[in-house]
């Protein structure tokens, strides 16, 4: 800590000025092959004023000591999740196989990509979600006859097909897309597909198992009732950074991944080892992530993010907004 404040600390006078701090800013996110990413003006400014944590435009280094232990650290030596969403056989070739969707995408495609990360990326924990439904599953077209819609509904029972959308009356109201019947518990379309690799102390995360309400992505029931175990798994972990993918992009995937980034987790989507329902939808996820302050790669790049070789700019900002965040609730 000693060490790097005097390097940067240029003219020696105790203190890191702004340009000092760029500086480490400039060291801190660059990748392995030379590129050196920084960060950009009002982010640096921003990010600045944080560990500036007595307001006075300079970084002393009792300041500088938080932002060490707090923000440099984690940028280099992150801890890392990997977190598989549903690629399970009702997805791929079973009752809800993405490949009849607006996007025509092939669910298959993500196990290859997802297999070779598995064998060389050193996660510090792999997950693996599970779409678990009841038969009497709320989600499922062939189960409309169990509930009633209501008045507000904008399709009435009679009309809805499949992937309408229909208002339930509860109470509480419930808007609900009409999926086919999938994932059932214990049946053949909920299994994890043959060919994806499983490793060994990974741990399996099960969603959608209350009737009533549908579960899209891995932290919560899409009415936030209940929450899976995820986030207690990913504490005990001291899991920092969230490599997401999988089935469907702009479902699942996409979900979890807005609720990684709102739950303040540095947030990396895959890709290439995710295939989704709908072209825009799938757009609309990407622009939703990336403005969120997380991350979208291809997965030849995550063996080197993981091992700290790689420091993205837009996961450092997250986590200093994050930390002052933290700060924030600590003075009060
Ligand atoms: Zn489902």
């Amino acid at each position: 800590m000693d060490a790097c404040f005097n390097a940067f600390d240029k003219d020696g006078d105790g203190f890191l000025s702004i340009s000092e701090f760029q500086l480490i800013c400039r060291a801190l996110f660059r990748n392995d092959r030379g590129k050196i990413y920084g960060l950009e003006e009002e982010q640096l400014r921003e990010v600045y004023s944080i560990f500036d944590l007595k307001g006075d435009g300079m970084i002393d280094r009792e300041e500088f000591e938080v932002c060490w232990n707090r923000w440099i650290k984690t940028c280099t030596r992150p801890k890392s999740a990997f977190l598989i969403v549903d690629v399970q056989n009702d997805f791929i070739t079973g009752s809800l196989n993405i490949k009849q969707c607006a996007a025509q995408h092939d669910g298959s495609e993500v196990i290859e990509p997802i297999n070779r990360l598995l064998e060389t990326v050193p996660f510090d924990v792999v997950f693996y979600s599970l779409d678990w439904h009841p038969v009497d599953h709320v989600s499922f077209i062939d189960n409309l006859h169990l509930r009633e819609v209501d008045v507000s509904s904008g399709i009435s029972k009679e009309a809805a097909r499949v992937y309408d959308t229909v208002t339930f009356r509860g109470p509480p109201l419930l808007k609900q897309r009409l999926w086919p019947r999938h994932c059932v518990q214990d049946s053949w379309g909920a299994e994890l597909h043959k060919d994806l690799k499983i490793v060994e102390d990974a741990i399996k995360i099960y969603k959608g198992t209350n009737p009533e309400v549908d579960s899209y992505s891995v932290f919560w029931d899409n009415k936030k009732l209940t929450e899976t175990t995820l986030s207690s798994q990913l504490q005990q972990k001291g899991a920092t950074d969230i490599y997401i993918c999988g089935l469907a992009y702009d479902v699942c995937v996409g979900a979890t991944a807005v609720d990684a980034l709102t739950s303040g987790y540095r947030t990396i989507l895959i890709d290439d080892c995710s295939r989704g329902v709908d072209l825009v939808d799938i757009e609309k996820t990407k622009a939703t992530v990336i403005a969120s302050n997380g991350v979208i790669v291809n997965s030849s790049q995550v063996k080197a993010m993981v091992e700290g070789k790689d420091r993205r700019p837009e996961l450092g900002y997250k986590l200093a907004l994050e930390i002052k965040h933290k700060l924030n609730l600590d003075e009060e």
